[in-house]
């Protein structure tokens, strides 16, 4: 889950981590109102769940009291990558003397928490590790240690840092956004960018986090963070229904039971030239109103031209399974081919139900992979 920018940087109060006066506005008359009562410049950004608002421009800086309106009017209802802007942070205006970039992510290949520092802070950090890569420093940090002196000589060294005062800041900021991630199950936390005022104070005047979803019950009082702004409808559906599911971008409508055999399929998919719509796990449990929600989720991605059932009965029975289709087909007004491997438990006894309604089924996952692949190629 990704967190606003707003709420991110509630995070980072809480940790102690310095961040800009602001006030979060959710209507365009709001965020007029708290412009006028504060001393100019301020600042006010679109909260939207996408990077690159300010070169969309989702950021703005307003020095005059004559400008207010306008500059709100001009950002609120913005689209900004499919995003619209509903939601405005505004905040005190800065000095900024130099922007850098301080991230910290979770590194599966490392098995390590991963700091990325970089001297050239807020424009795109993308840009910048194509151009010059060695601008990037990476340091893998162990989970169980966090940064070590060695660590944040290497980070202050990297950013060219003399004055002890300023190392201290970005040093205490480097320490808090890895015991955030630890305590928090965050992915990634990302200042973009961290600033130094004229001031010599460290700011962070941007934030993105990214929640890992499996860490979200274990967290305390974070109900207010949680948002499904950047799910799909079916991802949100799948939730509420108890589905474990994830959209992706092909064609082929995938439904079976078990994440490991759900995996397998998606993987056969590619290996014959064709391309998930979702990942899907029915779960382990025999609940035809199972299957009734999941062809009712997966139906309504326009995109999906065929649905491939991979069922492999174990826990699951089969004619279940093969009730909850006939029950969907009933209920649902379904257009497109269905395509079903079933074998396993109380195999049988489904195949004649589906058959009975004059449906073909399968006991090979490849020959219905293959059947699928071609059905998802064909011109509509
Ligand atoms: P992003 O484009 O979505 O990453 O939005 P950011 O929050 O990183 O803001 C983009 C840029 O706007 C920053 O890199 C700054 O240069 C500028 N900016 C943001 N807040 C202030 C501020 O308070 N004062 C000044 N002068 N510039 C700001
Ligand atoms: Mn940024």
């Amino acid at each position: 889950m990704k967190l606003y920018e707003f709420q991110g940087k509630e995070l980072f109060a809480r940790y102690g981590i310095p961040i800009p006066k602001g006030k979060v506005a959710n209507k365009a008359e709001d965020a007029i109102g708290y412009c006028s009562s504060s001393d100019l410049p301020v600042v006010v950004k679109a909260q939207v769940l996408v990077g690159g608002r300010g070169k969309a421009g989702g950021v703005k800086v307003i020095s005059e009291k004559e400008k207010i309106k306008e500059t709100v009017n001009s950002i609120w209802g913005l689209d900004i990558k499919g995003y619209k802007v509903e939601k405005l942070l505004v905040e005190e205006g800065v000095e900024i003397e130099n922007e850098i970039y301080l991230s910290i992510m979770v590194n599966r290949d490392s098995e390590r928490f991963t700091i990325i520092a970089c001297s050239e802070g807020g424009v795109d950090i993308e840009g910048v590790a194509k151009v010059d890569p060695g601008a990037i420093l990476k340091m893998d940090i162990d989970p169980l240690i966090g940064l070590r002196s060695h660590h944040k000589a290497k980070l202050f060294s990297h950013l060219s840092l003399d004055n002890p005062n300023i190392k201290y800041q970005i040093g205490y900021i480097a320490d808090k956004i890895f015991n955030m991630s630890r305590e928090l199950y965050l992915n990634l936390v990302e200042i973009n960018p961290l600033i130094i005022t004229k001031g010599g104070r460290v700011l962070a005047l941007d934030s993105k986090i990214v929640v890992d979803d499996n860490g979200i019950p274990f967290l305390k009082d974070f109900e207010k963070f949680i948002n499904n702004d950047d799910k799909s409808p079916q991802e949100i559906e799948a939730k509420e229904k108890g589905l474990s599911f994830v959209s992706l971008d092909g064609n082929i409508g995938c439904i079976v039971n078990g994440a490991g055999l759900a995996m397998a399929t998606m993987d056969m998919i590619k290996h014959f030239g064709g391309d998930p719509a979702n990942f899907l796990d029915v779960g382990g449990s025999s609940n035809p109103e199972k299957v009734i929600n999941a062809l009712n989720i997966i139906t309504s991605n326009d995109k999906v031209k065929v649905i491939l059932f991979n069922i492999f009965g174990g826990i699951t029975r089969c004619d279940d399974v093969a009730n909850g289709i006939k029950a969907a087909l009933k209920a649902l007004d379904i257009s497109i081919p269905i395509v079903i491997r079933l074998t396993g438990t109380n195999e049988k006894e489904g195949v004649k139900i589906l058959e009975d309604m004059g449906m073909e089924t399968t006991t090979s996952m490849t020959d219905a992979v293959k059947k699928a692949v071609a059905l998802s190629s064909k011109e509509a």
